[in-house]
């Protein structure tokens, strides 16, 4: 992937008022395309209908164009690899899907949701490791019918290798090994992918070298990198951003902090060039610890190595100050 050039991006869910870290990760994986004169696409992963809120995807390009930030694919300009919205590929995700079923990656499930529930609470019960249990592996539908909990329409499940744990090198952290993956569903009974599909389908049909997001995504990228494996398709670059904290040190959530919507700034009546900024220095240090700088100042000097993963705290006092100097 090191002679492609660098294609970065964005994929956030509308799922309501947009969060604080979309524009945290939309601004690192700017700064990182830009400078390495790549490209930046905007997808929206909208494959969870029961999350769905209306409206948001148009929320979501106002607050970033706010910002300042602006995509060079995506729903709303295009693209040779449109469209940009998942919602409307799932062919091609059931295509991709049905590969890995006849390549023998992954299998049909026909468990109802209250046996896999059950299932769970008895792993938990018994203090092991919680995933599926493999209860359809191997069988028919004739065969697994037989048996309890079965469920008429089936989901499509990755056949994880057993006892494999899968290692990758982090632009920010280094080698990770997560634990071992389960047999993730992959496409749901209502004939949409997981996100675990779609993410991998996607990053590869519009040509993502570096994969930059947030670090609650860790544990999947193995899932991930499996199915780029099977599929024969190259595995992107990974870096894994910290998560912004609340002083409390929990993760930054709506529930607790107003300032985790990301309209808030806006109606507080900040700065947008103060709130780049501020996030910008949220676990990145600039050369020679300058604290105020532009973003073009950013991309400059920018470079994975001078971020540290461990959570930085959104203090406020903090923007206030920075706004005061825009
Ligand atoms: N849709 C995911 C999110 O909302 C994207 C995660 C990723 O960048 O792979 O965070």
């Amino acid at each position: 992937t090191s002679e492609a050039p660098v294609r970065t991006r964005i994929a956030p869910s509308p799922t309501g008022d947009p969060h604080v870290g979309t524009a945290y990760a939309a601004l690192f994986n700017l700064a990182f395309a830009r400078k390495h004169g790549g490209e930046f696409i905007l997808r929206i992963e909208d494959t969870d209908r029961t999350r769905y809120v209306e409206g948001s995807e148009q929320q979501v390009f106002d607050t970033l164009h706010w910002l300042g930030f602006s995509w060079d694919q995506g729903p709303d300009v295009g693209g040779p690899a449109a469209p940009y919205r998942q919602s409307e590929r799932l062919p091609v995700y059931r295509e991709v899907a049905e590969r890995l079923l006849a390549d023998g990656h992954a299998y049909q499930c026909w468990c109802s949701s209250e046996r896999l529930a059950a299932m769970r609470t008895r792993q938990q019960q018994l203090k092991i490791p919680t995933g599926y249990d493999r209860m359809c592996y191997g069988k028919t539908r004739e065969e697994r019918a037989e048996l309890p909990g079965f469920t008429d329409v089936p989901v499509i499940r990755m056949l994880a290798p057993a006892d494999t744990k899968v290692s990758f090198e982090d632009l920010i952290r280094g080698k990770i090994t997560p634990p071992e993956p389960d047999d993730q569903v992959i496409l749901k009974a209502d004939g949409f992918p997981t996100y675990h599909l779609a993410v991998v389908v996607d990053d590869n049909a519009m040509g993502v070298t570096h994969v930059i997001r947030g670090e609650e995504w860790i544990n999947s990228t193995p899932k991930h990198i499996l199915l780029y494996t099977w599929l024969g398709w190259p595995i992107p670059t990974y870096a894994h951003m910290p998560l912004l904290r609340n002083v409390d040190r929990s993760k930054i959530s709506k529930r607790k902090n107003p300032a985790a919507r990301l309209k808030w700034f806006q109606e507080e009546g900040y700065l947008p060039e103060a709130l780049v900024n501020f996030l910008a220095l949220m676990g990145y240090s600039m050369p020679e610890g300058q604290e105020i700088f532009t973003f073009d100042e950013m991309v400059e000097s920018f470079d994975f190595a001078r971020v540290n993963p461990v959570g930085p705290v959104f203090d406020i006092d903090k923007l206030n100050w920075l706004n005061g100097h825009y």
